[in-house]
């Protein structure tokens, strides 16, 4: 097999061989072929597109690249939620005490933020001395003890998407939903899950800006899922304006305790326990939704999830004093109040402006190597529906420096659009529930036939 032969193939809107796929994959981890000739693979690829049975090729092959976790001696389903990412999504410092509490085992893998989009890893490292980087016998072990670990990635996982990822990034072909798929779900499946939860954003602030691109990719990654013996399921939810009212990482922290504490903005605390209450269900836990759900939002009213969290940052070397103890977490050392101009109601919000809003401060990444403030971020007043009087505040920013205030205070400012009148009809919460119909799911959409690229 020549490596030429299969970029021609592509190039020519050919299907190609699990052997074929497998060849290209590992050839390339094991540092045997030059980036240019990946670089015209992938763009084959992006150009051409995959079929369903290419896209779960390419997927099993990346997933072997490297380490496959394996919990199958602990007593139970392993669960875990992937989000697509966004300004202010937090349920995952949320959902994984609750689901622990209920007695599914979580091994959860996160990622940090990038661009305009923030990273569990991030919010967790506002916890002082909170560890990601765990040896996987420590992680056995935490996930022994207390039912979930909250780690980033190590090297071992997946290298053949690090290496494919760092080339898509400088060869304008990561938008391939083929790609996008294989990325994110052998990342995932390499975690020894038996089952996933998938956010998938859409929205001003979503990677998907509309709903018919985050439901195709939701096909397809639910339909990998499937392929690869998992069972998945997939909600479509909204991200047209920041979840929650905190964007920052300490200070998003601050807010999932006091989701974990029965309080939080209602958008957190309903998202939270519905992606809590599907990975309930699919950790069989219980035995409806409606089921799942109640047990929940019993395990917060009854504090065994924020124990839960507690005993979670306790083992992984955070200062479990920061969670009753807010001053014992990062603060910015200033706070400028965002004033209105105009009258009237807030009829929508540019998210993605308000994530970048916190970015200029110092909260997140203009490139993956960057450091980020903890303790940086803002504090919404206003959301959209909300009505606002002229020289009312509509968010407060926290900084520690003012090099980039101006330009995070323009971004902000620029990101809420007021109306006179109160707009009209709510955007949904949860657009859609997708995936596994022994579960209770439903794919509202049709999944396209074998042979179609996409
Ligand atoms: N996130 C990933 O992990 N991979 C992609 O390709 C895109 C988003």
């Amino acid at each position: 097999m020549r490596l030429v032969d299969l970029i021609r193939r592509k190039r020519d809107g050919h299907e190609l061989t699990v052997p074929e796929i497998e060849f290209v994959v590992q050839g390339y981890t094991a540092g045997h072929f030059p980036d240019y000739q990946i670089a015209a693979w992938l763009m084959a690829v992006l150009l051409r597109g995959m079929t369903r049975a290419e896209i779960a090729a390419l997927t099993g092959s990346m997933l072997r690249s490297g380490e496959v976790l394996d919990w199958s001696s602990l007593p139970g389903k392993k669960v875990d939620k992937h989000s697509t990412g966004g300004v202010g999504d937090k349920t995952s410092l949320i959902i994984a005490p609750i689901a622990a509490a209920a007695g599914v085992y979580v091994p959860m893998i996160s990622g940090r933020g990038l661009g305009h989009t923030g990273g569990t890893l991030d919010k967790l490292e506002s916890i002082p001395g909170f560890q990601v980087d765990l040896p996987s016998r420590r992680v056995g072990e935490i996930l022994e003890s207390c039912g979930a670990c909250l780690i980033g990635q190590s090297a071992s996982i997946v290298p053949a998407d690090k290496k494919m990822y760092a080339l898509r990034d400088v060869t304008g072909t990561v938008e391939s939903p083929a790609l996008i798929c294989a990325s994110i779900m052998s990342k995932k499946l390499a975690e020894g899950i038996d089952a996933l939860v998938l956010d998938v954003k859409t929205g001003s602030g979503a990677f998907m800006k509309n709903e018919a691109d985050a439901t195709f990719l939701t096909e397809l990654m639910v339909e990998t899922g499937e392929r690869m013996g998992k069972k998945v399921v997939a909600l479509i939810t909204d991200m047209d304006q920041p979840l929650g009212r905190y964007i920052g990482n300490a200070l998003e922290v601050m807010e999932c305790v006091e989701v974990l504490q029965g309080g939080g903005p209602a958008d957190l605390m309903d998202l939270s326990l519905d992606l809590a209450a599907w990975m309930i269900l699919l950790g069989e836990r219980a035995a409806t939704l409606e089921q799942a759900k109640e047990l929940a939002a019993q395990l917060i009213a009854n504090g065994a999830a924020f124990q839960k969290f507690c005993e979670i940052v306790r083992l992984q070397d955070g200062n479990e004093n920061a969670l009753h103890d807010f001053s014992l977490l990062p603060h910015a050392e200033h706070r400028l109040d965002i004033m209105s101009t105009e009258e009237g109601y807030v009829a929508g919000m540019d998210c993605e402006k308000a994530g970048i809003a916190s970015l200029v401060l110092g909260g997140g990444r203009e490139r993956k190597e960057d450091s980020v403030d903890h303790a940086v971020g803002i504090v919404l007043h206003k959301k959209t529906g909300d009505p606002v009087a002229k020289g009312e505040a509509l968010c407060t920013l926290h900084y520690n420096s003012d090099a980039r205030l101006e330009e995070a205070r323009t971004l902000i400012l620029g990101s809420y659009r007021i109306s006179p009148e109160l707009p009209a009809g709510n955007r949904p919460l949860i657009f859609k529930v997708m995936g596994d119909k022994t579960v209770g799911g439903k794919t509202t959409t049709k999944v396209a036939g074998q042979s179609q690229q996409v």
